[in-house]
């Protein structure tokens, strides 16, 4: 595959100014939370049954997948109603665990803490895995498996640059919690056996850059700035502009290995506190809600109540976008629910977009960051042309939406690598 051929010198107007500097909103507990049976990858089987009381923190669902584990714990106390089919951000229905809070907030200790400087490996790898942890910045993958057997791996990595538009809630986190953040990265250093790491943050971050110098300096980790361009954030593209090295399919052929700042902070949350994910930091941004800002809500929690407590909609005819506008999803309704893997909601106003035919000026091919063709890939989606799409490596496709963004013809190209992607894995 050829990879890292695009130009990838975009920088696109982030918008992050509308939510960055704002305080953080905490969301009053919903009466009602849907606790997603899918925790980031991993399917679970719930641990408590309809009419059973629970408590914050207590686990509450356990993946049979010893692969994808990743239990999920009660935000809230209260009692659980049954399991309802939702839709998902991935536009499917799932089942949710239904848990009716009655706002008493009683809390069991989820497990006990840990001091990652003393623990032997093995037990901060267990630790690690039973408390949960999952990628934060939208893949959900279990932490604990990256780390199992990590060979050779000289450089570990954490991003902080989160290059997708209107998205800040990793800022806000890292801004609200170093020390955490600190704790968590220098656990997972340990787990990666790397002699030195470091947290990758945009140039433009002056005040977290401050911030991650004061919590850093003296360790083996260095805050290494780089540019504000999209997609930064990808971790192909991360480790070319920290290491100048390229791979093919895993990270730890360029002897890295990544995790997401808000995954940091929420493991040095876990080490510290006692205490899982329940909650997320949230970017609700756009020009379509009432009031953009970062939020912390309970995991569970529609996605209606969450722009409603920031002042609703400015009109009718918006569009919800899980994520940011690049890589995120527009969902038809707000009845979806937070999980894990959300960091954001985008409201835009609907505009009219008008559309032509493709002018074959090859400016999504030049663009791409995975060297793929989008546009024989649209065309052969089409045609449901199943060799040619086998040909042109659509699985390499990271959704980045930049073959739309760049698309003179108003195309959305990337809507089209998505329908072939689901065509392939109907027909494969
Ligand atoms: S969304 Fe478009 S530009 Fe981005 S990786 Fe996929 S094909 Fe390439
Ligand atoms: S950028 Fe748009 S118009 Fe140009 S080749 Fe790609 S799909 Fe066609």
């Amino acid at each position: 595959m050829s990879i890292l051929t695009g130009p990838m010198r975009f920088h696109l107007d982030g918008q992050k100014e509308l939510t960055a500097h704002k305080a953080v909103l905490k969301l009053p507990e919903p009466d009602d939370l849907y606790i997603p049976l899918v925790n980031g990858r991993a399917a679970c089987t719930p641990t408590v049954k309809e009419g059973d009381e629970v408590k914050v923190g207590q686990k509450i669902g356990e993946p049979s997948d010893g692969f994808w584990f990743v239990p999920i714990f009660s935000p809230v106390s209260g009692s659980v109603v049954g399991i309802e089919k939702r839709m998902t951000t991935m536009l499917k229905p799932g089942d949710h665990l239904h848990i009716r809070n009655d706002h008493k907030y009683s809390a069991v200790r989820a497990f006990k803490k840990l001091d990652y400087e003393t623990a032997p490996r093995e037990e901060l790898l267990e630790f690690v895995k039973n408390a949960g942890m999952a990628g934060l910045g939208g893949a959900g993958f279990p932490t604990f498996n990256k780390y199992t057997k990590p060979d050779g791996i000289d450089l570990f990595i954490i991003n902080a640059v989160e290059c997708e538009p209107y998205l800040t809630a990793d800022y806000a986190n890292s801004m609200a919690n170093p020390e955490l953040m600190r704790d968590g990265a220098l656990a997972l250093l340990k787990l990666s056996g790397a002699p030195k790491g470091k947290i990758a943050v945009k140039e433009d971050k002056k005040d977290l850059i401050e911030v991650l110098h004061k919590q850093f300096d003296g360790t083996p980790i260095e805050v290494a700035e780089v540019e504000d361009i999209y997609p930064a954030g990808w971790e192909r593209t991360l480790i070319y502009m920290l290491t100048g090295k390229r791979y093919d399919r895993l990270p730890a052929e360029a002897g890295c290995i990544l995790n997401n700042v808000s995954t940091c902070i929420a493991l040095g949350n876990a080490l510290k506190n006692g205490m899982p994910i329940t909650e997320k930091y949230l970017t609700v941004s756009g020009d379509g809600v009432q009031n953009p800002q970062n939020v912390v809500v309970p995991i569970g929690t529609p996605a209606a109540e969450v722009v409603k407590a920031c002042g609703g909609y400015v009109g009718e005819d918006c569009l919800l976008i899980a994520g940011g506008p690049m890589m995120g999803r527009t969902i038809p309704n707000d009845q979806f629910v937070i999980g894990i893997a959300n960091n954001g909601l985008t409201v835009l106003q609907h505009r009219e977009e008008f559309s032509v035919k493709c002018l074959r000026c090859g400016k999504c091919t030049e663009t791409c960051p995975s060297g793929l063709m989008p546009v024989r890939i649209n065309m052969a989606e089409k045609a449901k042309d199943i060799d040619a799409l086998k040909k042109l490596s659509i699985m390499d496709c990271i959704e980045c939406g930049l073959c739309t963004y760049i698309c003179p013809s108003k195309l959305d190209v990337t809507e089209g690598i998505r329908r072939a992607k689901r065509y392939m894995t109907l027909v494969k």
